[in-house]
């Protein structure tokens, strides 16, 4: 018999309602964590805040900088 053991998600999932930033600029792919992010510094549009779940929503990806967290 399997011992019932809980089962968390590993992470991804606990950041989904976290907010992050998006630049509004139509060439934006990416959302960030860090608003003082390298990314979103060349980001000349209006940078909106956004929830993880909206961002993905629209095809944006996270940013892969490391500083971006
Ligand atoms: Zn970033």
């Amino acid at each position: 018999m399997l011992p019932t053991s809980d089962i968390k998600p590993d992470g991804g999932l606990a950041m989904a309602g976290q907010s992050v930033y998006v630049c509004k600029s139509a060439g934006a792919k990416k959302y960030h964590f860090n608003r003082n992010c390298g990314g979103l510094k060349r980001c000349s549009h209006e940078i909106k805040t956004s929830s993880v779940k909206e961002a993905e929503a629209i095809g944006l990806t996270q940013c892969a900088y490391k500083k971006c967290r």
